[in-house]
């Protein structure tokens, strides 16, 4: 049978997009095949409460996607990409009215911590951030090109993240702000490596900000979408694939489905200790999603939250540490920590006139199917009086709904498995190409492989340079 396309991509999420621009752009042909009937996975917009309101199915917040080296390499802005930064990246409200902010600069974000062992603890990252994007957005397993800055960040990155904290800042809101962002992680905060979230986050808000899509994400998507179309590749959709055997004949085939979901598409057809490997992969937890219609912006007694576009919710450091440690036992906390994002209040085509929108999610043990919207309510009334009074219409979604929107959300792991140190450094096989599977010309190319979780695209094209090197070099 004749090849009818270099590449097949399956999965339209921002690395299988990557991933077929990448070869599209070495004038492969390249043909991309989506489950769903609108592509993007989760980076997609819609209208899930009134007419009039865009809410952010999955991804709100990029500081990866602006830092991404692919997406900067490419002409998104062409394509109609807009990224606005909002006037302080993250605020995190504590007891009392206070907050603790994220500014751009990071000697502002010291100054009014009134700590400067934060200053002392970011300065270095955000000074190499370029240098040190480039080594953390790769396999661990690689030969760096920036040993000694790459140490020393892997020194402190790989320490439990409360542990951190409490050694290197000094005051309640600075060791806050940096639980928050290493809350991301999904590890309790006790958890080696689980400080390697909290300054990749911190450095990158400093260094490029923490900005959202002007129009909703599917303009990422959108963007990705159209400068493929502009290279000639092709997208076809509501094409589930569950079998490798229903592929198109293609030179190489590279799938953005999790590692679990591979295993089963190639069967018997993979050997047996890589497919075991693959099926013990660990799920990270779940998150309980939450979108709103609002009649005005969320009253936070902090006025900086009220300019913030991400707002942490969870008091401080132990009660967060206390909230994330209970997900990780398998319980739903009664005081949950709320990653919020108020969009609409720096981009008003997200709600009609003078209303608003909010995004947020907790997390929950994987496949949770309980409904945390009154404590999650809570938790953003405590710090904001009056909430509850503003919403007009909410939407939410369960864990375990959340893969039957999208079969990569697997128990609601929005990231591809758990971001624990082994899966960190064997994403899902201990490998230098982690990319590379053991049937010839077929690559993983989900966030199940480095550099993980996150709209960056960098699974994406990681694998498909290695899927290029690896036809150029005929190692098949
Ligand atoms: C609620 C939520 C909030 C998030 N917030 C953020 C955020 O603020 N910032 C951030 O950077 N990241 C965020 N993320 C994470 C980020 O969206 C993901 O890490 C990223 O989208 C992963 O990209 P991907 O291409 O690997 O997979 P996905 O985006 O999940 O895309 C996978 C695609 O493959 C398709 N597919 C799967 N199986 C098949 C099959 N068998 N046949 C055909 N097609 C298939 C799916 O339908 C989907 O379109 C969030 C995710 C969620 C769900």
């Amino acid at each position: 049978m004749p090849i009818e396309y270099d590449a097949v991509v399956v999965g339209s999420g921002p690395n299988g997009l990557a991933a077929a621009i990448t070869l599209a752009r070495e004038g492969w042909s390249v043909h991309v095949l989506e489950a769903n009937a609108t592509i993007g996975g989760a980076v997609r917009s819609a209208n899930l409460t009134l007419p009039g309101f865009v809410h952010d199915i999955g991804s709100a917040i990029h500081p990866l996607g602006a830092g991404s080296p692919f997406f900067n390499s490419l002409p998104l802005t062409r394509f109609g990409l807009e990224w606005i930064q909002p006037e302080i990246a993250l605020a995190h409200p504590l007891a009392g009215g206070r907050a603790a902010s994220l500014y751009r600069n990071v000697d502002e974000t010291a100054a009014e911590l009134h700590d400067d062992s934060y200053g002392r603890l970011m300065r270095p990252l955000v000074y190499n951030w370029k240098n040190l994007a480039d080594e953390v957005l790769q396999p661990l397993l690689h030969r760096p090109n920036h040993p000694l800055q790459l140490s020393r960040f892997g020194v402190t990155a790989l320490c439990p993240a409360s542990l951190l904290a409490k050694l290197f800042l000094r005051r309640e809101e600075s060791r806050a702000l940096f639980a928050g962002m290493a809350a991301h992680s999904f590890l309790p905060l006790e958890a080696l490596g689980s400080a390697s979230f909290g300054l990749v986050l911190g450095m990158a808000g400093h260094a490029v900000g923490w900005p959202l899509p002007r129009g909703g994400s599917q303009a990422i998507t959108e963007a990705l979408a159209e400068y493929l179309r502009e290279l000639g590749g092709t997208i076809e959709l509501d094409r589930r694939i569950i079998d490798l055997k229903q592929l198109p004949r293609a030179r190489v085939v590279l799938l953005d489905v999790t590692a679990w979901q591979f295993a089963r598409m190639a069967g018997a057809r993979l050997p047996s200790s890589y497919r075991s490997r693959l099926e013990r992969f660990k799920h990270a937890p779940g998150v309980f999603k939450m979108d709103y219609a609002l009649s005005a912006p969320i009253p936070w007694r902090a006025a900086a939250c009220r300019r913030a576009g991400t707002v942490h919710v969870g008091g401080d450091l132990n009660e967060i540490a206390a909230g994330e440690r209970e997900v990780a036992q398998g319980k739903h906390p009664e005081c949950p920590f709320v990653l919020v994002a108020q969009q609409s209040l720096f981009d008003q085509t997200r709600a009609p006139n003078g209303k608003q929108t909010l995004w947020a999610y907790c997390h929950v043990p994987n496949g949770s199917t309980f409904d945390m919207s009154d404590r999650c309510e809570r938790q953003i009334e405590r710090f904001a009086p009056g909430f509850r009074d503003c919403i007009i219409a909410r939407s939410c979604t369960a864990a375990a709904d959340l893969e039957k929107t999208n079969a990569n959300l697997v128990g609601g792991d929005i990231n591809g498995g758990a971001a624990n140190l082994v899966q960190l450094i064997a994403r899902p096989i201990l490998s230098a190409t982690p990319y590379r599977t053991p049937l010839k010309g077929v690559y993983l190319c989900s966030s199940s492989t480095p550099p993980g979780g996150g709209v960056h695209g960098m699974c994406g094209y990681n694998a498909a340079r290695a899927a290029l090197r690896d036809h150029l070099s005929s190692r098949y």
